[in-house]
């Protein structure tokens, strides 16, 4: 009999810790994480060396469908590869990160990333961490998760992490931004920024992170068991 292939779905907010929480259950399942956030900041990147314009949405989406993506993981970290390069060291910068909620509003292109995710979540246990996965990518998962705290909560975790890396960050910018990228996943016209009917809401605002990873291990568990009661 075919192995049965197993998903834990996680989304939520700008700066929850979605991936940090995806990597601690995976490590304790045994499983490996897809971080899709990755995949929208790869092509943002993709298409910014090229000097295209990221904002006109009909252009990115006749773009999109000549895309080529391949998410592979080199000695388990995971590499997203656009047309055959490797943008993974490139994600992280400004202009991905103010330019990504733009590409990933345009339709074509999440048509093109939910394929990718799908066959990856269909090959193997895994968390996929993102901000539709629940709703969109894998609606029958049957573990969906969605991560919350307050915004003020995570432009400080945010600050401290920059800090503890040796930059000086803005704090009033950190803030600024977490709240403009909610704004804008929250109101995009497709797939927006919503917890799914059945995913298990957890505000992490007063939680440390073991916390929050013991309590969604507790929730499968039981929910596996048939003893508790859905939200
Ligand atoms: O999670 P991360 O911050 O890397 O995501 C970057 C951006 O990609 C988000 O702000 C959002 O605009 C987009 N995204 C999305 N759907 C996902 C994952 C990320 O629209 N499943």
């Amino acid at each position: 009999m075919d192995k049965k292939i197993e998903s834990i779905a996680i989304d939520g907010v700008a700066g929850v810790g979605k991936s940090t929480i995806a990597k601690m259950l995976a490590e304790k399942l045994g499983w490996k994480t897809l971080e899709t956030g990755a995949i929208y900041r790869a092509i943002t990147a993709s298409l910014l060396a090229k000097n295209y314009d990221v904002k006109d949405e009909d252009f990115v989406g006749n773009i999109a469908h000549n895309l080529f993506i391949e998410v592979k993981y080199l000695k388990g970290v995971q590499h997203v590869f656009v047309d055959g390069m490797d943008l993974t060291a490139y994600l992280r910068g400004g202009a991905v990160e103010n330019n990504v909620p733009f590409v990933a509003k345009v339709p074509e292109v999440r048509e093109k990333v939910r394929a990718v995710q799908r066959q990856i979540a269909e090959s193997e246990n895994i968390v996929v961490e993102g901000r539709d996965i629940g709703t969109v990518v894998l609606p029958n998962s049957q573990n969906k998760i969605f991560l919350t705290a307050d915004p003020k909560v995570r432009a400080t975790r945010r600050f401290k992490q920059l800090c503890a890396k040796g930059q000086k960050p803005s704090m009033r910018k950190i803030y600024a931004d977490i709240l403009k990228r909610d704004e804008l996943d929250k109101t995009r016209a497709i797939s927006p920024l919503v917890p799914a009917q059945d995913a298990f809401v957890v505000d992490t605002s007063d939680m440390q992170a073991n916390e929050v990873v013991d309590l969604i291990l507790t929730k499968i568990k039981t929910k596996e068991k048939g003893l508790g009661a859905e939200r």
